[in-house]
């Protein structure tokens, strides 16, 4: 059985890290399927190819000559082609994409070359198939994923290849054109190969040696997680873990594949290894297993006298929702209280929503807040052990940072906080230190 191998932006940012992504790939023979990002950031105020190729499109929509806007572009992918050697021209390709830019072929269309482009050249150098996305991932009309199309699909081509290349992000639709993912959707193609294949594994590398407790951009050095179960990943990786993509684990979930999160610059380590919740999960070292968080939340807060006895007041609200088609991420309630809490982004597709509230629920008071950041700790570890909770207020407490929000998922596998942004990067550090740096665990 085949191993499917995806590669970030950061694995394959120039030639040397194209090197040691083939090493990595020789080294197993069952490597036998490659997902590339397109090339990452080199150093810190690098730009990444995909926002290159974003900010060249509309460049050339806005009036810019497309010819000298994709010339940067062009410069990275053959720096990348002669630093290794390679007898590979791509002059035709980047004058197809110029051209397409010109008949403004789409936004999505221009970000998927990014990957298009590294596909090619990663092909090249392997000595592997080049296998175009846009033959075997597919779209619905409306947008989404068309699963059993692309699944077919991938399973009936892949059958006689030995070994091929399938640049991750996009596919196309119906009509042919091309379709991207949301950002960082180059790790959801790798689940969706893998499924296909009945991969034995599908190994996702990038720069970080696995899932850490915690971002390692707000605490330092944080530990790696050694393993975790795939709902302990959705619930980190949704609420901010952005090592991997959120939706990245439902196909190969339903499969049973394991996900191997590894790290490029660093193979021989073991990395987090992502398995079904039946599986034989070892107790995990510390009662929680990892915290993430996000910014960028209103709360929206309805007091009412007798809430609580009013029939059909939840129905009114959650209908308005529905109307206004705006998704909720949480919504706690107290005997006369309510609060909703739903993202920035969300919120400013109905700019009247509170107005339209006010209408549907007639509270007393009415309160918005659009400064929070939720933070997510979670861990199966926490549902056979009491305190968990209030080891995490008295963390908080402690650091004299004010509680706004407080929800237990029914799973308990999470406990959920809500604070203040400019409070989120420090909420995330106590937390850490209450459960992680200190003796108990
Ligand atoms: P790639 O380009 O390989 O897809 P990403 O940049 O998308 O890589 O994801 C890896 C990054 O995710 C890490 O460099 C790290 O900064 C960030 N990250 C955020 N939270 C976590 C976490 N809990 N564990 C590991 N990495 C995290
Ligand atoms: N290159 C795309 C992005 O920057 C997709 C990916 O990296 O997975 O979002
Ligand atoms: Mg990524």
């Amino acid at each position: 059985m085949p191993k499917v191998v995806k590669f970030g932006g950061s694995s394959l940012a120039d030639a040397n890290q194209f090197r040691k992504v083939a090493d990595i790939i020789k080294a197993d023979k069952h490597r036998k399927l490659v997902i590339p990002s397109a090339p990452g950031k080199r150093f810190g105020a690098d730009v990444k190819v995909t926002d290159m190729l974003y900010g060249c499109y509309e460049a050339v929509c806005a009036g810019c000559d497309s010819v000298k806007e994709f010339m940067p572009i062009a410069a990275r992918y053959n720096g990348i082609i002669s630093d290794l050697g390679l007898h590979l021209n791509l002059d035709k390709e980047y004058q197809t994409i110029i051209d397409n830019f010109n008949k403004k072929s789409g936004v999505d269309y221009a970000a998927s070359r990014g990957e298009y482009l590294n596909g090619i050249i990663l092909a090249n150098f392997l000595g592997f198939k080049f296998v175009d996305a846009a033959q075997v991932i597919f779209f619905n009309t409306d947008g989404s994923f068309d699963a059993e199309l692309s699944d077919a699909t991938l399973s009936l081509k892949l059958k006689g290849i030995k070994n091929a290349v399938i640049p991750g992000f996009y596919g196309s639709m119906p009509d042919g054109r091309i379709k991207t993912f949301s950002r960082g959707g180059s790790d959801f193609t790798g689940a969706v190969v893998a499924r296909a294949v009945n991969a034995v594994v599908y190994e996702n590398w990038t720069d970080v040696s696995g899932v850490l407790v915690a971002d390692p951009r707000i605490v330092n050095n944080p530990k790696v997680i050694d393993s975790l179960s795939y709902r302990e990943l959705r619930e980190l990786s949704y609420m901010g873990a952005t090592v991997l993509h959120e939706d990245a684990i439902f196909p190969v979930r339903r499969a049973g594949i394991p996900i191997n999160i590894k790290n490029t610059n660093e193979p021989c380590a073991a990395g987090t290894m992502i398995v079904p919740e039946t599986a034989d999960l070892p107790d995990p070292a510390h009662i929680i297993t990892g915290i993430a968080g996000k910014k960028n939340f209103a709360a929206i807060t309805l007091e009412k006298d007798e809430m609580n006895s009013e029939i059909g007041f939840f129905r009114r609200i959650l209908t308005l929702l529905e109307t206004e088609k705006i998704s909720f991420e949480h919504i706690p309630t107290g005997i006369d209280t309510m609060t909703l809490v739903i993202s920035n982004e969300n919120l400013a597709k109905s700019p009247k929503l509170v107005e339209k509230i006010e209408k549907v629920a007639k509270p007393n008071h009415i309160e918005v807040e659009d400064d929070i950041a939720l933070i997510a700790v979670v861990g199966r570890g926490m549902r056979h052990k009491r305190g968990t909770a209030t080891r995490v207020f008295a963390a908080l407490s402690h650091a004299n940072i004010n509680i706004r929000i407080i929800d237990q998922g029914s799973s308990e596998l999470n406990i959920i906080v809500g604070v203040h942004e400019e409070d989120f990067e420090n909420a995330v550090k106590v937390i850490y230190d209450m459960f992680i740096l200190s003796a108990k665990g």
